[in-house]
């Protein structure tokens, strides 16, 4: 795409999120609990959140948001498009 082209959404796969032990998905699925309850958006299967929270989730989880974005899409969390928010953030 060109340089024009307005970043993906983040999108959570829920249903997938809450398949991954809690050992490892623990602070995800406790962060994404907490925006379904502050939107009130409760039946959703998946869940768009914020570039910013992607930030906030790779200090949570101590790593680098492209390394953390590369363990979600290894949970089948999030789609591979995810990649280009992370290289489009990572300035
Ligand atoms: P807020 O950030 O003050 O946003 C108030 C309202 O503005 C939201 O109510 C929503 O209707 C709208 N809004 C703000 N940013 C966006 C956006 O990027 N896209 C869309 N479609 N609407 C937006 P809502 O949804 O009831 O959320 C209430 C509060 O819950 C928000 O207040 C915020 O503090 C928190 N929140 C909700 N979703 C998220 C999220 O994905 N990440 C974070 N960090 N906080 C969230
Ligand atoms: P989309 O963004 O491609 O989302 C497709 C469908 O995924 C949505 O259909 C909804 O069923 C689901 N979805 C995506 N994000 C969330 C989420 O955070 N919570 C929940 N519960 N479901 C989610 P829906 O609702 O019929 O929306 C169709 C299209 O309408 C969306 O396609 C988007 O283009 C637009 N849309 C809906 N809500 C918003 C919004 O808050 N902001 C913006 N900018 N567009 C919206
Ligand atoms: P979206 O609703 O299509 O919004 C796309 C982008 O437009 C957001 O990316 C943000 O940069 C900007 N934006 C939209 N509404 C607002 C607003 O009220 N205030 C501000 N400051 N910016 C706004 P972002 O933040 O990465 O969010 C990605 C998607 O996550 C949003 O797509 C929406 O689906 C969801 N989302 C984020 N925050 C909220 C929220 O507070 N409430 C709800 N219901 N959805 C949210």
């Amino acid at each position: 795409g060109g340089a024009a082209e307005p970043p993906p959404k983040l999108v959570l796969d829920l249903e997938r999120l809450s398949q991954v032990p809690s050992e490892k998905a623990g602070p995800l699925q406790r962060y994404a609990a907490t925006i379904q309850s502050q939107r009130g958006d409760y039946n959703g299967k998946v869940l768009s959140i914020r570039q910013d929270d992607l930030r906030t989730l790779a200090v949570i989880y101590d790593q680098s948001p492209s390394v953390l974005t590369e363990q979600l899409i290894g949970w089948g969390v999030l789609d591979a498009d995810a990649r280009r928010a992370v290289q489009h953030d990572e300035v």
